[in-house]
């Protein structure tokens, strides 16, 4: 309608035009001139709004008509934008805010890891400055090869926890998350006193299980001297002196399992360089198994004859632990099968068996030292209730992980999950 009006208008006005050089007997020249009229108002018209649009926070242009029209709507939509870039910062300045009072050190790693932003708590932990370190690689400030390797692997599952140089010793948790395009957000913690009190902990253990191993020998060398010539003994101390020399055993058992675990804790982070030959040594463990259960032997399914970086013993103890499970919960006479294979870019060592299997609720914590579902079963059957926990260990120093598969009734199977190294 507005289009009508305007375009009647100009029409009229030419006509208007027509009709005065009419008037003076020149029709054309009139025409032209009224022409010329309304082309010279609509090009001062746009040159008006041409100005204004180039910097369009002047107040709008006195125009009219289809020009004011058009002037109007630019005007709306420049304020609903501004408007909405305004709410934007305000929600990216309250984030900020919240980053920027976290206890918790926050780091914003644009692609390629150059610091986009990082808060103040997070500049102590890792020797940053900010603003002066924007833009630069987090990598060539902080030089922590875990680190790098960390970030460059970009799988952010699991935490890294990683020792900062310098004096005093730090530990830091490092949690990152890719958001946008490629860009990373990191939390950082210090997580010293915790590390500290783990590995005050693991020291406990280990000293205690060492102090107790003497007297334990002595005890047993006596018990096994008494043993030896039971004739002039009355029945009941016969009786009482083997069950003592069970129980001594137990001990033992558990004494020397528990500091194999504090072994592998404290050597996890050492490299694991020998070149491991899978094949023989299941191999070997089908021999000793062999010897166990002649009646039932360890089966093996050898599907890759790749040598892997590991550490042989710790390797045997943990696959040996799941094979002596498997036999102990895997029902009499039932087949026990191990198989070692590469799956895609992992290794995947199995051990299978065919038992009453395990309840789901009870999978999450069966890795948990001295976690037992059936705790009367488990006595009786000698373990220690700490091998699934030597088992984790294990794969979590070689850099993998156990994963334990269960069905009521059809047994389980317990996988130690490798990652191929390069
Ligand atoms: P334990 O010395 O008691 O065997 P482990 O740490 O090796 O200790 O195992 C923890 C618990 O997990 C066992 O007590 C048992 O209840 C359960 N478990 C382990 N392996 C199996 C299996 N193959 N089938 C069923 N249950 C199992």
């Amino acid at each position: 309608m507005k289009w009508f009006t305007a375009v009647a208008r100009v029409l009229l006005f030419i006509a208007a035009g027509t009709l005065v050089g009419l008037v003076f007997g020149h029709a054309l020249v009139g025409t032209i001139l009224a022409t010329s009229a309304v082309v010279l108002y609509w090009l001062q018209q746009m040159w008006l709004v041409e100005h204004w649009l180039r910097d369009s926070s002047q107040a709008p242009p006195n125009v009219h008509g289809l020009w004011a029209e058009l002037v109007g709507h630019i005007y709306r939509q420049e304020r609903n934008a501004s408007a909405t870039i305004s709410q934007l910062q305000s929600t990216v300045d309250y984030l900020l805010q919240s980053f920027a009072a976290m206890r918790d050190g926050v780091v914003i790693l644009e692609d390629g890891g150059a610091i986009r932003w990082c808060n103040d708590a997070v500049q102590p932990l890792l020797g940053l400055r900010y603003p002066e370190d924007t833009g630069q690689a987090i990598t060539n400030l902080v030089r922590v090869p875990e680190f790098k390797q960390y970030l460059q692997a970009g799988d952010y599952t699991t935490p890294l926890v990683f020792e900062r140089g310098g004096e005093p010793k730090t530990h830091l948790m490092l949690v990152a998350t890719r958001f946008a395009e490629g860009d990373i957000l990191l939390f950082v913690r210090n997580v010293t006193d915790r590390v500290q009190n783990e590995n005050m902990r693991r020291d406990f253990v280990g000293n205690v299980s060492h102090e107790l191993r003497t007297p334990l020998t002595v005890i047993t060398g006596y018990l096994g001297t008494m043993l030896a010539d039971t004739s002039g003994l009355p029945p009941p101390y016969v009786r009482a002196l083997e069950q003592m020399d069970g129980q001594a055993s137990r001990m033992e058992n558990l004494l020397k399992d528990l500091l194999w675990l504090t072994r592998i804790e404290t050597t996890e982070r050492d490299a694991k360089d020998e070149q491991v030959d899978m094949g023989a040594l299941l191999a070997e463990l089908q021999d000793e198994m062999g010897n166990l259960h002649p009646d039932n032997p360890l089966q093996l399914q050898v599907e890759c004859q790749e040598r892997i970086p590991g550490d042989y013993r710790e390797l045997y103890s943990a696959v040996s632990n799941l094979v002596i499970n498997a036999y102990k919960y895997g029902g009499q006479g039932k087949p026990v099968i191990a198989s070692w294979r590469k799956q895609g870019e992992d290794y995947h060592l199995a051990v299978r068996d065919h038992g009453r299997g395990i309840d789901p609720v009870h999978i999450p914590r069966l890795t948990e030292r001295f976690y037992r579902v059936d705790d009367s079963r488990s006595s009786m059957t000698g373990g220690t209730g700490l091998g699934l926990a030597i088992v984790k260990h294990v794969a979590m120093a070689h850099g993998g992980r156990l994963n334990i598969e269960s069905r009521a009734g059809q047994g389980s199977t317990f996988t130690i999950i490798l990652p191929q190294r390069t």
